[in-house]
């Protein structure tokens, strides 16, 4: 017996993608610790050196552990889950916390930034737009 299994959200900032503006990274993974506190500091540990094997990539300090309830991950495990207090009317929250993301951002003049989604396919970190891999810009 190794502990219960624990989810772990923290947040990062990447700068490599563009110079002019910021991406921020919200990342859950999942944890086996035999405590809290032990799933915290092995969450903590973890985060440091993902950002540490990326470039310009930073761990801002936000750890947010949630204790899952089953023993056995797999299909249909709730694997998050946090509850927000707000004043906020629904569509306000949403607008607020999560905003539409355009569909085309060289639309208003941005430029794409690709990643590999898959093996086929790259999509942009601003907007919807995707395309094949392999193609150059
Ligand atoms: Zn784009």
């Amino acid at each position: 017996m190794k502990g219960p299994w624990f989810a772990a959200k923290c947040v990062f900032r990447h700068r490599g993608f563009d110079p002019a503006r910021q991406v921020y990274e919200e990342r859950i993974i999942l944890i086996r610790a035999k405590s809290l506190d032990a799933a915290l500091k092995k969450a903590e540990k973890e985060a440091g050196e993902y950002s540490q094997q990326l470039e310009k990539c930073e761990y801002l300090g936000y750890v947010d552990v949630f204790e899952l309830f089953d023993e056995n991950i797999g299909n249909k495990t709730e694997i998050y889950s946090s509850m927000q207090t707000s004043d906020l009317e629904p569509e306000e929250y949403l607008d607020h916390f999560y905003p539409e993301v355009s569909e085309n951002c060289e639309a208003h003049g941005q430029i794409h930034r690709w990643y590999k989604k898959d093996e086929l396919v790259m999509g942009c970190y601003h907007c919807k737009t995707v395309r094949k891999a392999g193609m150059h810009s």
